[in-house]
């Protein structure tokens, strides 16, 4: 038994039985190793790399938390393998920096395991920022999984992919839940462009690409009434137009994307999300209506959907809008969504948007993904600001020198003028510096230049010390996820 054997200290949840070997993560003072304890001459034991050692007829090997070990280690538990999630109300919970897991399944089980999980998940944009690969991320979410000994399903995330080589490489690591992001063939200026651009735009719409014609289009929606629950949406002409040209490349995207995901792979063993969130005007009940029912034509199959709500959705703070407005948005778009799939509706940038959550659980009935990543960085940080204040505090100084520039590419509207002064806050009040509007806006964007940053001899200016300090305090971490993530998954538990 791996437990009878003196000196090893294993995560207690980690301990599995399967094909004949024990397996645990021990931890040493070189950090994670991965335990395997099987009969001499085990050939399973060929799979795993590491020191091994004799003990009673047993080979124990002792091993990093190495990718060739993740591999193996998900070949024998399956509960590590990520799989579909469907449509099941579920959460993904990004994780920048890797070591987030542990403390998101903490959350997740306090909320009695309610919220089907996303652990692993991950754009191209931010692992280009945080310098990692898909795999990384596939495999810090399955030591976490690993270490906490959750077994009730994982999906993983292959977010905001923007190309066919973004689909390969996370086709490549395992993903299996891939987020569509036309966002670059979305034409916002549709909303507002005059009769003549709007015609003109309309004739040369990819056709082929399509599978229809221009006429062919006009006569499937226009003077068309379409029934959705209670309500009835009405094209005219104008709607259909605007409809087309804004999303029309946007669909042809998206179902090209779709054909090389599922092209000689049973479509049964990913599943899709589409996402056009991050694009400058909201999507209207009836351009929702256009991209549905497109998509289903050109055999498109989706498990969730992200449309453009109204209002404001900041990275790492509140929802900014009328909450009417929205829960009157957000009803139409989840009847929408019901009617025609049903289908989740997908909330992206959904971190710290507590006032619409019960909106959105009530509204969808369940029908809902949330989407947050970069609050789990957010919580690294509180937790730096907790054990090394002097550490947190130069982060905030050279957040506050990049946020002009790194604030480009996202939506936010901190001011720096506002932002506390570093020198005015006592270590004991920084960690209240992560409650303040735009001190967070401004430490959230600013991520990638963090971790990134370097000093002159070449040497990670805060990457190390903020990986070594959560690596010595998982605890302190862990504990910070998942009194945050509660607040986030507890309003989505039905019933609750
Ligand atoms: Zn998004």
């Amino acid at each position: 038994m791996l437990t009878s054997l003196p000196g090893l200290a294993l995560h207690p949840r980690s301990l599995a039985a399967a094909d004949g070997a024990e397996f645990g993560l021990a931890r040493t003072d070189a950090g994670a190793r991965l335990a395997v304890l099987a009969p001499v001459g085990s050939p399973l034991l060929a799979e795993f790399e590491g020191e091994t050692s004799e003990h009673a007829g047993q080979t124990l090997l002792l091993g990093p938390t190495s990718p060739q070990n993740a591999v193996a280690l998900r070949g024998h538990l399956p509960w590590l393998r990520p799989g579909l999630l469907g449509l099941r109300t579920s959460a993904g919970l990004g994780d920048r920096l890797g070591l987030a897991t542990p403390g998101h399944v903490a959350a997740v089980r306090s909320v009695g395991g309610r919220i089907a999980p996303i652990f692993a998940q991950q754009s191209i944009r931010e692992m280009t920022r945080t310098g990692r690969t898909p795999q990384q991320v596939m495999d810090d979410a399955t030591w976490g999984i690993f270490q906490e000994g959750w077994r009730e399903g994982v999906g993983a995330d292959a977010d905001h992919l923007k190309t066919k080589a973004d689909i390969d490489a996370c086709l490549a690591a395992g993903f299996t839940f891939f987020t569509i992001d036309p966002g670059e063939y979305v034409d916002a200026a549709a909303d507002t462009a005059v009769e003549r651009t709007l015609r003109a735009k309309y004739a040369v719409l990819p056709w082929p690409d399509l599978v229809t014609t221009a006429a062919g289009l006009r006569n499937a929606y226009v003077g068309k009434r379409i029934e959705i629950e209670d309500r009835v949406l009405a094209f005219e002409e104008e709607t259909l137009l605007r409809a087309a040209v804004k999303y029309g490349r946007a669909v042809a995207h998206v179902a090209r994307m779709y054909r090389h995901l599922t092209d000689g792979r049973p479509p049964t063993t990913v599943e899709l999300e589409v996402s056009v969130d991050e694009t400058d005007t909201p999507t209207s009940h009836a351009e929702h209506v256009f991209i549905a029912r497109e998509l289903r034509r050109l055999g498109v199959r989706w498990v969730s959907l992200a449309p453009r709500y109204v209002g404001r959705f900041e990275k790492g703070v509140d929802y900014i809008g009328d909450l009417a407005e929205f829960t009157a948005d957000f009803a139409g778009h989840a009847a929408i969504a019901r009617a025609l799939g049903p289908y989740k509706l997908s909330l992206h940038s959904g971190s710290d948007k507590f006032s619409i959550y019960p909106i959105a659980a009530e509204q969808t009935r369940g029908l809902v993904h949330l989407k947050t990543a970069g609050t789990s960085y957010l919580e690294a940080l509180h937790t730096v600001a907790q054990l090394d204040p002097a550490t947190f505090r130069e982060i905030y100084v050279f957040a506050r020198e990049r946020y002009e520039t790194d604030k480009v590419s996202y939506h936010v509207s901190a001011q720096l003028a506002v932002a506390p002064l570093p020198e005015t806050v006592t270590d004991a009040d920084l960690p209240a510096l992560l409650d303040q509007f735009d001190a967070r806006e401004i430490l959230h964007v600013t991520f990638g230049s963090v971790l990134k940053e370097r000093r002159g001899d070449g040497s990670s200016r805060f990457y190390d010390r903020l990986m070594g300090l959560l690596r010595a305090n998982p605890e302190a971490y862990a504990v910070n996820l998942e009194r945050h993530f509660i607040r986030h998954l507890r309003p989505f538990v039905r019933g609750a």
